[in-house]
């Protein structure tokens, strides 16, 4: 009865046959987000359903609705207490389970609005949003993980650190615009080359950190390479110009003991200050131990 009348009313409407049931429905991944539950079932009654429910932290929380035809109120306190959200006495009224309904419904969106509020700060947190990357944060968060989980692997990463050269002068001669729509197109230039599981985020300016798990310093220095050679090799349009644009780039690669993501950085940093001394447009690697950094 409860589902044709659900059903007329516009829910999508899946039924259990006892507590257990319910309980199995509740229990998987993106589960209905309201419940209405009878307080007598058999295997588990509504109240026991209620507080497997409650032990599971999820977000949204399931909206319990609790049918009962006990009308006293210590068995009220006792579904609520259970967990239930609201309850309806049986035989119960269509209009008033119609209103409660509702009342659920307002609760679920507001939570999935929160949550979605939430998601959105999140994302731009991490964000760059001019070129759409991870920021300086969030790819040395990425880092971080890389590092420990190679770290355990006992196998290396490679972290590649480039810089636009002659950047400023690109901005002085186009415009900011123009210098914006290069950082964009590097950005997008990067993205498309890169292996898949290889993760790239703006780290300054007009710097980007590239992470290479799995990549001994050789293959790094390669990967760096062709990044070189695809950035310079076909001009960019930035705000209506043809650009000519390079790069240089820093690479290292961890060498398996316990380092800070800093440390690394500050190797490829060193090793990118060489390649901008070699005249830029091209790559220099460094190994740690043949860096300033070897005692940080
Ligand atoms: P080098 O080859 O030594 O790296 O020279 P460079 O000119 O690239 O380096 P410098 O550090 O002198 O200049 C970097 C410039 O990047 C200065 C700054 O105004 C510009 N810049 C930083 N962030 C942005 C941005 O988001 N948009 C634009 N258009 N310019 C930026
Ligand atoms: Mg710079
Ligand atoms: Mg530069």
């Amino acid at each position: 009865m409860l589902r044709s009348t659900l059903t007329k009313w516009g829910y999508e409407v899946v039924t259990a046959e006892n507590g257990a049931q319910a309980w199995d429905i509740l229990a998987q991944p993106d589960p209905p987000p309201l419940a209405i539950l009878d307080w007598v079932m058999p295997h588990m009654t509504g109240p026991e359903v209620c507080r497997k429910v409650r032990e599971t932290y999820r977000e949204p929380d399931t909206y319990i609705l609790l049918l009962t035809s006990k009308a006293t109120k210590s068995e009220t306190v006792e579904g609520l207490e259970a967990g239930a959200d609201d309850y309806i006495i049986k035989p119960f009224d269509q209009q008033e389970l119609q209103v409660r309904l509702r009342a659920g419904k307002r609760i679920i969106d507001l939570q999935m609005r929160i949550l979605n509020a939430r998601e959105e700060l999140r994302e731009r947190a991490n964000k760059d949003l001019l070129t759409m990357l991870p920021n300086r944060s969030a790819i040395g968060t990425v880092l971080e993980q890389e590092l420990a989980r190679c770290h355990r692997d006992r196998r290396t990463v490679g972290i590649a650190l480039l810089d636009i050269d002659h950047f400023k002068k690109i901005n002085d001669t186009y415009g900011h615009f123009a210098g914006d729509a290069v950082l964009r197109e590097t950005a997008s230039r990067l993205r498309l080359h890169m292996r898949p599981y290889d993760q790239v985020g703006r780290y300054g300016g007009e710097e980007f950190l590239v992470v290479l798990p799995n990549c001994e310093l050789e293959q790094a220095t390669n990967q760096a390479e062709r990044m070189r050679e695809m950035l310079h090799s076909a001009k960019m349009i930035a705000d209506g110009t043809e650009v000519s644009v390079s790069a240089s780039f820093g690479v290292t690669v961890s060498d398996g003991s316990e380092r800070t993501a800093e440390v690394f950085v500050r190797v490829a940093d060193e090793a990118l200050y060489q390649a901008k001394a070699r005249g830029r447009n091209c790559v220099s690697s460094l190994r740690l131990e043949h860096s300033a950094q070897r005692c940080g």
